[in-house]
């Protein structure tokens, strides 16, 4: 029987454009004795094969199995079909019929191999900034449409010279099919622009802008998704100047060092942080910060960690070696808009902040954020998902009925696009509060819709009525579905595990909207996909100045004295080196209910407590109050101190705030260290935190907790909860592939929606 012909048609699907699937399938038929061809269709590869049939099972095996790294293969399916004599394999040309839809690959960070020849004297891409193959490069950065082929990508301008046409038309190489190969005699240019305006060419632009960055230049520099800005990070004076001319007063920097030995030198480095850094995603990860790393003390000031990338384009490789010391590489743009990516528009925008611009020719399609990550209990969390990352979907528990835009929420913005059972969550967008980012918006959801052939026929927003994200909700003219901000954390955290069924979720956040028209970010809810019932929050107090207090710990604290005296005596500390007429004023709007809406926001209490042990009052970002006061807190035991619960007339628990910020208060004047108030605050969260969601389960007969919100960014916080919960057996689902920031709300708004449509379908 072996010996007998047999002739089969396979298709697959998953992530198997653009990560050099057909010339794995080309190799495998050959190996195994196959005729026949592989082609990308639209939504899948197809495959014919012919020949022995007692080999096919094994090819079959293979074609998972031994997948090129980059490839996501989600279904195969096989029948047999009539053997019709093929003779020879062919890789045929891809079928453009629209219908099916793929997966786009995001953009990988340079393989190794392209990395030993880059440095290969002997190569001909030896210190070439473009190198890639079929497995690294650009990918969703340069694809204008699908089926994944050259023509249809930013590198069409570039026409293979002879050497590299043989590359890609060879079965045998490494570069077969590769869509973006080129070299130095064909690829993509790379120039300098000197302060004075002079351009230089090639090899010597790299040398040249190393020696600019040594100098203590500030230099754009051309990347994969948008421009860098780039300094010396050792050299505080060029880094205070990249602050004041950026306007990003103490925002934490990210610095790029040449390999991950150099990253060790900066930061600890375990083994989940080790593995992230060397990724093919390849994406920022926030370390412990050594004390012996030589780094400019403003890249992070008053936290002690520090977000580390190394290399991930030949670009980088080619830069940072010749530089010989780490670099800040913080997005090309002012404070709060969206990086650049065109070389017009850069020297535009980013003309009164670089000295210099490091430039290349090959044209970013789309914006793309670097993704920054970090490590809790060895397992990674997202601080921002986008390159690297996005646009690979997610699974709905839910598949929608209809197809959805979900337009996410107002700061740290991305939407999602979703069809059945796939949700397309985009890059990182930014925050909706100016028109660069709504333009963002745009140009990001016309590339999804076209790349993903969604045409939404409804469209998700936030419960909020003034956001901007509503109101392109509303433009749309499609029905909408409004979900309210915590319940989005808490469904897609539960339905990125696979969770359809009800479960105790605690959004731990900065502000939402609530269905009381008051500012939700510290809710106890029992939830499933269509709805939930808040069980639980802290106490609301007022918020004098809105969102000014976002900015002003000193103003929440202030807030908190209002509502319970025990505070008042501690409240001095919180308040000092503030005016006393700014302090008037936030008294008289509490007092007069003008300008101070009532809020019950973890966020807010965490910058109320820093505010009372003296740690900050004044805040220059969102969170760093928060943030310092995790640095602060450190890994150091700490006991709880009280954060009573009371029973609300409708039976709900309210966590009381009051009496810990007092404890606190009363601690620091009898002289106990901050940190370890620091750390005894973040002890008693945790304690009241799990001690409502044990009793939650046990009221709501549920078995799962979810945690969501931005606060869970909080290492500490985090992992204290997690031990709680999970040392009393309880099943608790965190945050794994979207992060419990605001990124992934699009994502849970898609998955609620879903889930109600779904149900009036029924
Ligand atoms: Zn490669
Ligand atoms: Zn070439
Ligand atoms: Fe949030």
């Amino acid at each position: 029987m072996t010996g007998a012909r047999t002739a089969w048609e396979i298709h697959l699907r998953g992530v198997v454009q653009g990560v050099g699937y057909r010339p794995f399938v080309h190799r495998l038929a050959v190996r195994h004795g196959f005729d026949g061809m592989v082609r990308n269709e639209a939504g899948e590869v197809r495959i014919e094969i012919e020949g022995p049939r007692g080999s096919f099972e094994a090819f079959r095996r293979a074609l998972v199995e031994e997948a090129p790294p980059l490839a996501r293969i989600d279904a195969l399916e096989a029948h047999e079909i009539v053997p019709g004599g093929r003779a020879g394999f062919r890789v045929e040309a891809s079928d453009t019929t629209p219908g099916g839809r793929l997966p786009v690959s995001p953009d990988v960070a340079t393989c190794a191999a392209c990395e030993r020849e880059l440095r290969d004297p002997g190569d001909r891409r030896f210190r070439y900034p473009f190198i890639t193959c079929t497995d690294c490069g650009p990918r969703y950065t340069v694809i204008e449409s699908m089926p994944y082929d050259r023509e249809r990508t930013s590198m069409r301008t570039f026409t293979q010279c002879a050497a590299c046409l043989a590359e890609y038309g060879d079965p045998a190489d490494r570069r077969y099919h590769s869509e973006t190969n080129s070299c130095p005699a064909c690829g993509p240019n790379v120039w300098f622009c000197s302060p004075a305006g002079e351009r230089i060419d090639g090899d010597r632009a790299i040398a040249v802008a190393a020696r600019a960055l040594r100098r203590g230049k500030i230099v754009a520099i051309r990347g994969l998704g948008g421009f860098h800005l780039a300094v010396d990070a050792g050299d505080e004076r060029a880094v205070a100047r990249l602050r004041r001319r950026k306007a990003r007063e103490t925002k934490p920097l990210a610095v790029m060092a040449a390999s991950r030995a150099e990253a060790r030198e900066i930061g600890e480095v375990g083994e989940a942080e080790e593995a992230l850094l060397g990724s093919a995603e390849r994406p920022v990860v926030l370390l412990s910060r050594r004390p012996t790393a030589r780094l400019a003390p403003s890249i992070a000031p008053g936290l002690d960690t520090v977000g580390v990338m190394t290399p991930y384009t030949p670009l980088h490789h080619v830069l940072l070696e010749a530089v010989g010391r780490p670099l800040v590489m913080t997005s090309g743009n002012l404070s709060d808009e969206p990086i650049a990516i065109g070389i017009e528009e850069a020297r535009e925008r980013l003309a009164g902040v670089a000295d210099a611009f490091l430039l290349h020719d090959r044209e970013i399609v789309s914006r793309y954020d670097d993704s920054v990550v970090r490590v809790v209990d060895g397992a990674p969390v997202f601080l921002r998902r986008s390159r690297g990352y996005a646009p690979l979907p997610l699974d709905l528990p839910v598949a929608t009925p209809v197809p959805l835009l979900a337009v996410g929420p107002h700061l740290k913005n991305t939407f999602t696009l979703a069809d059945g059972s796939a949700a397309f969550v985009s890059q990182h967008v930014g925050d909706l509060e100016n028109l660069e980012t709504l333009e963002h918006f745009e140009d990001a959801l016309a590339r999804y819709r076209a790349l993903f052939r969604i045409e939404p026929e409804a469209v998700v927003r936030d419960l909020h009525p003034g956001y901007l994200s509503t109101r392109i909700a509303e433009e749309t003219g499609l029905p909408s579905i409004a979900v309210q901000h915590h319940h989005a954390h808490v469904a897609a955290v539960a339905a990125e595990h696979g969770v359809a069924e009800p479960v105790v979720g605690i959004a731990y956040d900065g502000t939402g909207y609530g269905e009381d028209g008051y500012t939700w970010g510290a809710e106890v809810m029992v939830a499933d996909l269509r709805g939930f019932r808040r069980i639980g929050h802290l106490r609301y107090a007022p918020l004098p100045g809105g969102d000014l207090a976002v900015r002003r710990p000193w103003r929440v604290a202030l807030g908190y004295a209002s509502v319970g005296d025990a505070l008042g005596p501690h409240l001095r500390r919180a308040l000092e080196g503030v005016e006393d007429e700014e302090v008037a004023l936030a008294w008289t709007q509490v007092e007069r209910g003008l300008h101070a809406p009532l809020a019950s926001s973890m966020g807010r209490l965490f910058d109320a407590a820093a505010a009372v042990l003296g740690i900050r009052r004044v805040a220059r970002y969102e969170a760093q109050a928060a943030m310092e006061l995790e640095a602060l807190a450190g890994d150091r035991p700490a006991e709880p101190l009280p954060f009573p619960v009371s029973d609300a007339a409708d039976g709900s628990w309210i966590l009381e705030p009051v009496p810990l910020l007092a404890a606190l208060g009363e601690r620091c004047a009898a002289g106990d260290p901050v940190a370890d108030l620091a750390a005894r605050f973040h002890e008693s969260v945790a304690r009241a935190t799990v001690g409502l969601a044990l009793a939650a389960c046990e009221t709501e007969a549920c078995s799962t907790v979810v945690l969501g919100g931005g606060c869970f960014q909080n290492a500490r916080l985090l992992s204290s909860v997690r031990r709680g919960i999970e040392a009393e057996g309880v099943r608790l689902l965190v945050p794994r592939d979207l992060g419990p920031g605001d990124g992934a709300i699009s994502y849970g708004q898609a998955a609620v929606a879903a889930a109600r449509l779904a149900d009036e379908e029924v």
